[in-house]
Parts: structure tokens; sequence; C-alpha cells
């Protein structure tokens, strides 16, 4: 088998960790498999980066700033293939740019492009174990970039699906995706395996796992990926395919999302283009817009639009936001940090009713207000105030029932 293994930050955290890393990639190569593996920066180190460059730098240039923070991944990659030589295997560590990660030119979160990867192909036939640095790539241009936050799942996955290995193991310190988020409840299960889709919707929503993109990257190629602990050997979890069983329960795990802030922009001329307007400044600047609400108002002139975006985009999102209402002579922006959005996900409510109502029904029965809501077809969520966070997750969980539904699976 060719496997892909991707450690993340808490795994190389330390130099223990890291030889405890290596024997583990050592174990799974004598076993007669092909392995490349992908390391994240140590814990914290990515961040220390970047409150180094705000010390430097209110505005750093972005060019600059993926010079700075790929940094933190050569380092792991290097002493990982340091020890996996000491264990007596040969090994070779790269950059980015020496696998050929050919990224666009958008910096601090760029999407690959296409991969060469001739060097680690000639390497693995070599019989060396390959290291590569996760989270960045390069240009056309030779420009080193990033790939976003938690960008070394996206590396991973999709240097699995370049070099066509059968799986990627995605290590991480818990041991696969649960229901809810565990520390708040600690009755939530473990999923044996779950969709791309249901991934994906649990991913972007916060459950902070795996990457988004690297789940849509590995729902676009099919690329299975397992989620599990670099801690023990327990099997984790599966991230394939829907199938039939997945079906049968309705809702599948409840997300959180504290890094969302509101924006409301009040008294926009009611008239063809406004939208189109507005978001397109904002798409422009790479901002990802998750929820939009928009509300004809009672004057039947105006009307009221409200967003969110990602805490960390939204003081550019603001200011961009007041330059467009300027030009729409609308009455005015205000924004709400103290926001948290609840989801319910499942691939089941496809087929089941009453699963909005009852998730509504449940947050009422606790006093908890519903600031705006949204669906998809496998997914509710609801922006709460965010001081009922953990409340609204513990309810929503146990309305679903699903501490019972799931087996542990394994653990
Ligand atoms: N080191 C990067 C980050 O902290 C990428 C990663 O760990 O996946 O976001
Ligand atoms: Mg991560």
């Amino acid at each position: 088998m060719f496997v892909v293994q991707k450690f993340g930050g808490t795994s190389v955290a330390t130099v223990q960790r890291i030889k405890a890393v290596a024997e583990r990639v050592v174990k799974t190569a004598k076993e007669g498999h092909k392995v490349v593996v992908v390391v994240s920066a140590m814990a914290g180190e990515t961040d220390k980066l970047i409150t180094l460059a705000h010390q430097i730098s209110s505005n750093p240039a972005e060019r600059e700033m993926d010079l700075l923070l790929s940094s933190g991944e050569r380092v792991t990659s290097a002493l990982t293939s340091m020890a996996i030589e000491e264990l007596g295997h040969k090994a070779r560590a790269f950059t980015g740019r020496q696998v050929g990660i050919i990224t666009d030119t958008v910096h601090t979160k760029a999407k690959i492009a296409r991969i060469k990867g001739d060097r680690v192909s000639k390497a693995l036939a070599e019989g060396y174990i390959v290291v590569i640095a996760g989270f960045q790539g390069i240009t056309e241009g030779e420009d080193v970039t990033t790939l976003g936050r938690g960008g070394s799942d996206l590396s991973a996955v999709a240097v699995a699906s370049a070099l066509h290995a059968d799986r990627c193991e995605i290590y991480t310190d818990v041991d696969g995706v649960y229901t809810t988020d565990p520390n708040i409840v600690p009755e939530a299960k473990k999923l044996d395996k779950i969709s791309y889709e249901e991934m994906l919707e649990l991913a972007s929503l916060g459950a902070k796992v795996l990457q988004t993109r690297s789940v849509e990257f590995a729902m676009k190629y099919e690329v299975p990926v397992v989620v599990k602990s670099s801690f023990n050997d327990n099997p984790g979890t599966l991230v394939t395919k829907e199938d039939d069983d997945m079906e049968e329960v309705a809702v599948s795990g409840v997300a959180y999302d504290k890094n969302q802030t509101k924006i409301t922009v009040a008294g926009v001329p009611d008239r063809p283009g406004i939208a189109a307007r507005l978001f397109k400044g904002i798409a422009d600047a790479a901002i990802v817009v998750d929820m939009i609400v928009q509300n004809v108002g009672s004057d039947g002139q105006s009307t009221d639009i409200s967003f969110t975006v990602p805490k960390t985009d939204s003081k550019k999102a603001l200011k961009l936001t007041e330059e467009i209402v300027e030009e729409l002579r609308a009455k005015g922006v205000t924004l709400r940090d103290d926001i948290a959005k609840i989801s319910i996900v499942g691939v089941g409510m496809r087929t089941h009713s009453g699963v909005a109502a009852k998730m509504f029904e449940t947050l009422a029965q606790h006093g908890v207000n519903i600031i705006m809501i949204s669906t998809s077809e496998i997914k509710v969520s609801c922006v709460i105030e965010a001081k009922y966070t953990e409340l609204a997750v513990r309810i929503l969980h146990d309305a679903f029932g699903l501490q019972e539904k799931r087996e542990a699976g394994g653990a």
C-alpha cells in the first residue's frame, strides 16, 4: 500500500514527539508500505511567527508573511527526516518548492494549481521515506505561498491525490471525528465513518479536525482520508463516499463556530445590483462570506442586509463595506462579534423531516434566541449569542440522541 501520513502541530510539538512520529513512520515502512510524510510546524510556532511580524508591522506584506510562515514546516520536515535516519531508514525532506507544489498568487491562502512531484516519486523509487513540509507551495513566479491556516491537511490530501496514494492518514491529537466537541459534551461519540459532505460541513463549521479545503479536495478527487490519533493505535474515523447506512440517522453531528462576525448594512436602496456590488467587493478581497440574510424594510424602499465573515477578516470586511455603503447611500453599517454559529449536520436530513423545527424548538425551550438561520440539504445553522454556545451544543446533542445512536467504535 502507498500511504500519505500527515502529522499536525501537537504531534511534532517536541523533539520527543518527532522521534515518536519517526518510529510510527518507520514501522509503517517496515510493514512493506510506501510512505510519504507531511508535517505541520511545531504547535504554536505559526502563531509565534505571526506575532513576531505584527510586532514589526501592523500590516505586514503578505508575500513576506508567507516566506516567514513557511519556515515553521521547514524546521519540522528536516527534523523528522533526521529522526527517521537515526532509526536506520533512508529519508529525504523536501519543501513545497522542491516537491513542485504550484499554487496561484493569493498569498496566505493560496490554492494549489498542480503538483509536479517528480522528485518525490524518484526518491520513493530509490527507497527513501519522503518527508514534505506542509502548508506551502510556490507560484509560477517562484514566490513562496502558504495554503491558509491548517493548510498542511491540504498539502497531504493533494499530495496523496497527485501521487495516487491509496489513502491519506491525518494524525492529530484526537481519536477521530466526534458527534460534537467532547470538551463540551463528554458523552460525544467517535464516528467510525463519515461522508465527505458531512465532514465538509463540520469542518467549515469549526469542528477543527480537518481544514475545510482539504476536505473539498478529498471529495473532488475521492481520496480516502482517515483521521486518527498520533498518541495511540485506535482506528480513527474514515472520511469517504456516502453510503446507505449513513442516511439512517438524521443528524450525525453538532458543530459550533465562534469565529464569525456579523455585519449589517441598514437602509440599502431596494434595487437590482446592490447585493452584487457589495459582495463582489468583499469577494475580490478573498474574504469568504458565510451566511447572508436580506430583509425588505417595512417602508418597501430599502432593505437590510446582514452577513457573516470570519473574525480574522472582520476589520477588512467592515472597511470595505463602509466604503461601498457610502457609494450606495445606505444608512449605515454595524458589526457584532459576540455571536456564534451552531449547526446540526447529517446526510439523513434529505430523507427525514422536521429536523429544523426540532432544532428551533430545542433552542426555544432553553431561552436561546436565534439571530440568523441558514439551511442546506444536509445542514441547519443558527447564529446565536456567543454566551449560549456550550448550552446550545449540549441540548442539541441530547435532543438528537447522538450519544445513543452511534457505536463508540473501536476506541
Ligand atoms: N502551521 C500551519 C498552521 O498552524 C499549518 C498547519 O498546521 O496545518 O496553520
Ligand atoms: Mg490542523
